[in-house]
């Protein structure tokens, strides 16, 4: 019997803080919840926190080659335009375009300073840009040749080739600044495929974490719940016996403590009951119901094993008198010593019972006509040899008339024995009393 002292507070709860089977339902599904959301917490704020790194990274490492590329671009379209005014004035000499020439060529000029200036300038980028300026610069005294009146025919082929020459140079800036980006590009790329690695693996991991908190709660309330179904259905079988195994201390665990405790208490209640239901409440010995249930079970062992069986009834000689004379309290006392006597003198795997009223009982198992005889005699004279002294200090000396019958032969059934015992009683009530008779 595993002992429960949950009611009477002599044993109080213990709970240790690193033991895994100790943790309360509620915590298991604070952590549970934890493994579920953590991960995937982390995955939003890590994603965040990393899509803002990478959009200034991003634009921190374009914005230089970008730079490069747009003003590379705007200057190229600027020598571009500037070469075809000096072209248009070749062919059609106007006043107009020539002015036009002196600002698009100070423009130029100016793109030049301010690009130059940038300090991101990598030496090959700025060799290349000094070389086209200076080209720029000496194609633009061959400019002043064809914007005369009398353009030179010479001096205007000389000028293309070196505008084409200026704008070859600012197209290797252009695809310099241009292979930058994509390596850049590249890199950025690479990142990105580790960031997708990363918010995979946690995803799976929160993911992972899901499943093994989702089941780690079921088997903390399932399992104590199929115990607690087993041990419902021993119950509902009436086997009372039936412990709950489990051991945690948390709230199932309690729950479980408190059912065994009550258990305990009904099979203790039971017990007690059953005593009761088969007990006289004065003498103690066996109740007439008690008396017929073993009867009837008695003879159908008898009769399955072909074992002999007696039964004996008893009655107290005049105890009418007993009563009259000393009252009948001191009869009750005296009735009690005689059952006492009776169950003295029995054998223990006898029954004594009382029958009713002053008339008492006895089962022999498996006991013949002649073992019923000694044992009858030997309760005879037990009784008549005491002498019962009652609280109000009477003596009061008593005998029993005794009868028997013996199983198969003076009857083969429960009642059948008992009307031939009480028979037998009378002859030996008959006889003069204090006297044994059989069948
Ligand atoms: P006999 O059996 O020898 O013929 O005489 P008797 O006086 O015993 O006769 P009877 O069986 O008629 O009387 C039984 C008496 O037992 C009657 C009743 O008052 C008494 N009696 C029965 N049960 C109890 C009991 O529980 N307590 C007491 N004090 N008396 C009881
Ligand atoms: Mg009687
Ligand atoms: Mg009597």
């Amino acid at each position: 019997m595993r002992a429960n002292h949950r009611g009477t507070g002599e044993e109080p709860y213990r709970v240790n803080p690193f033991s895994f089977t100790n943790l309360s339902l509620r915590t298991r599904l604070l952590i549970a919840m934890g493994m579920v959301f953590v991960p995937l917490l982390a995955v939003a704020l890590g994603s965040g926190v990393f899509l803002q790194h990478a959009a200034g990274q991003f634009n921190r490492l374009t914005e230089q080659p970008v730079y490069k590329l747009q003003t590379t671009s705007r200057l190229q379209n600027r020598i571009r335009s500037t070469h075809a005014l000096v072209e248009n004035y070749a062919a059609t000499p106007q006043a107009a375009l020539r002015d036009r020439f002196v600002a698009e060529a100070r423009a130029v000029e100016n793109d030049f300073v301010e690009i130059l200036a940038k300090p991101f300038l990598g030496p090959r980028e700025y060799t290349l840009l000094a070389d086209a300026r200076q080209e720029w610069k000496d194609s633009l005294v061959l400019a002043e040749l064809v914007l005369v009146p009398n353009p030179s025919r010479s001096a205007l082929s000389r000028f293309d080739q070196r505008v084409r020459h200026v704008l070859s140079s600012l197209d290797q800036i252009y695809s310099a600044s241009y292979d930058e980006i994509s390596a850049q590009r590249a890199q950025i790329d690479k990142a990105e495929n580790r960031f997708l690695l990363i918010i995979g693996a946690a995803v799976g991991l929160g993911l992972i974490g899901a499943v093994a908190g989702v089941l780690w709660l079921a088997r903390s309330v399932l399992i104590p719940l199929r115990e607690f179904e087993k041990g419902l259905s021993h119950f509902a079988n009436d086997n009372l016996s039936y412990r709950l195994d489990l051991h945690n201390d948390n709230e199932l665990g309690r729950l479980a403590r408190d059912f065994n405790n009550m258990a305990e208490r009904l099979m203790e209640h039971k017990i007690r009951l059953e005593e009761l239901s088969s007990r006289d409440g004065l003498t103690g010995l066996y109740n007439r119901r008690e008396f017929e249930d073993r009867l009837r079970e008695e003879v159908q062992r008898a009769r399955r094993y072909g074992k002999p069986l007696s039964v004996m009834l008893l009655d107290i000689d005049h105890f009418k008198n007993i009563n009259d004379r000393y009252g009948h309290q001191a009869g009750d006392e005296a009735l009690i010593a005689v059952a006492d006597l009776i169950r003295l003198s029995a054998r223990p795997m006898d029954a004594v019972c009382r029958y009713g009223g002053e008339e008492l009982a006895v089962i022999l198992p498996e006991t013949d006509e002649n073992g019923a005889g000694v044992v009858a005699e030997r309760i005879r004279a037990a009784i008549a040899d005491s002498l019962t002294t009652t609280s109000e200090g009477n003596e009061i000396q008593l005998t029993v008339s005794i009868g028997f019958a013996t199983f198969p032969q003076d009857g083969d059934t429960g009642p059948g024995l008992v009307k031939a015992a009480d028979q037998a009683l009378y002859a030996a009530k008959q006889g003069g009393r204090n006297l044994v008779r059989s069948h």
